[in-house]
């Protein structure tokens, strides 16, 4: 399986009626993007396919990835993190505007646990498991390069590692909390834990961005980048 033949089959799924109804139902209901086309599909993966870096989000917000259609491109999470993998020289510019803006990223790939937007960024427990699978399919791909993952938040923390430890990595017992600064080694795989780069996170101060280059610098050295 390659990863064309895996976002071909990501982009057709409708198993959850709830993100289904929301992620089209979303569309253009937001002043600043009125009369704009929205992707409103479930999102792909975006980045190399032979990553040694992968960064595990949440899901795709309304307005963001739900309307450009690529992972965390097109609001303000996004232009926080972009800004931070470029500082870090992950990314070959600091702004995700659109597909076909030249961006590119090195040895990194973003993915989610959940790929259809849902309602005020909360998945519920049965959607996160409903989608597991397609994650877990697409850790598999990266698996012969993948050496280290930075999780942003709680939930990317406790989606993920269900799938490592059903996917055979050796994910240690009781398995860690999140925390902002964690780092768990699973096999030869880092784990790095990041609060999430929300704009609740961001205004409140909880997350800023030297914590945050620092937690990618760790992660992108243990992958050798
Ligand atoms: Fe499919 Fe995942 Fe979207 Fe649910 S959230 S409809 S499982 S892609």
């Amino acid at each position: 399986r390659t990863f064309a033949d895996l976002d071909a089959s990501l982009v057709e799924c409708r198993a959850c009626p709830r993100l289904v109804e929301w992620r089209e139902g979303v569309a253009g209901t937001k002043a600043a993007f009125a009369g704009e086309r929205y992707w409103s599909r479930p999102v792909p993966g975006f980045g190399a396919e032979d990553a040694a870096l992968a960064v595990v989000g949440l899901a795709p917000s309304a307005h963001g990835a739900n309307r450009t259609g690529r992972m965390f491109t097109g609001d303000p999470s996004g232009d926080f993190l972009f800004r931070v993998l470029y500082e870090v020289g992950l990314a070959s510019q600091p702004v995700s505007a659109a597909i076909g803006d030249g961006l590119t990223l090195r040895g990194t790939r973003l993915v989610s646990p959940v790929r259809c937007a849902p309602p005020e960024n909360r998945p519920t427990p049965a959607e996160r498991d409903t989608c597991r699978h397609w994650l877990a399919d697409e850790l598999d791909l990266l698996r012969p390069t993948l050496r280290s993952i930075v999780v942003l938040g709680a939930f990317g923390w406790q989606a993920l590692l269900p799938v490592l430890s059903a996917a055979g990595w050796p994910v240690p017992k009781p398995r860690p909390a999140f925390a902002h600064g964690a780092r768990m080694q699973v096999g030869d795989l880092a784990v790095f834990g990041c609060y999430h780069v929300s704009p609740r996170n961001v205004q409140t101060g909880r997350v800023t961005q030297p914590m945050v280059v620092t937690a990618f610098t760790a992660a992108a050295s243990a992958a050798g980048l």
